[in-house]
């Protein structure tokens, strides 16, 4: 495990002033520069606060950084009917498409939830990101306390199906029976 600080932030307080390259910037997890990963942490720890979950009270954020360098997030969404409720990964991935960012548009996710352990996404999260991030995308997985633990999606969903395993739309057509 791996223990980031929690909230510190290294961004200019000036949006006007240029944030200088440090020392720690250099740093890269997993392709990203120790200022993205905090970011990241930033940015899934807010979007937590924005949770709709009057049933659970369990706030999880979720957040996306992209190839471009932008931060998208989502927080769980739930419903009164249980089972519609979507996930705070899936919310910051739909967000992701809307804005145009589809297969490989993505560098890293962070999570941040106030459970005992880390937020790990559930199974059904994981086969969704697979639809649109590459197997070595870093999924930063906090805990309440801000450290955190590091998987790649590969090792989260290992084996795993993707629209590569499908043959093209084109081609079941033509293996359709003509009627
Ligand atoms: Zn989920």
């Amino acid at each position: 495990m791996s223990t980031a600080a929690p909230d510190s932030n290294t961004a200019a307080s000036n949006p006007n002033d240029a944030v200088q390259p440090t020392q720690e910037d250099e740093i890269t997890i997993h392709g990203l520069r120790a200022t993205e990963l905090n970011e990241l942490t930033q940015a899934s720890l807010k979007a937590k606060e924005l949770a709709y979950c009057p049933y659970s009270l369990f706030q999880v954020g979720a957040a996306i950084l992209t190839t471009t360098g932008e931060v998208i997030v989502g927080a769980n969404v739930e419903n009164a009917a249980y089972p519609v409720g979507t996930c705070a990964e899936r919310v910051a991935m739909g967000n992701a498409v809307m804005k145009g960012f589809g297969m490989l548009g993505s560098k890293g996710m962070g999570e941040r939830e106030d459970g005992t352990g880390v937020a790990s996404p559930c199974g059904m999260c994981r086969q969704f990101i697979r639809e649109f991030c590459e197997l070595d995308t870093p999924i930063f997985m906090h805990d309440k306390d801000g450290s955190y633990v590091v998987k790649t999606l590969g090792e989260l969903l290992p084996l795993s199906f993707g629209p590569e395993a499908l043959p093209s739309r084109g081609s079941r057509l033509q293996s359709l029976p003509e009627r």
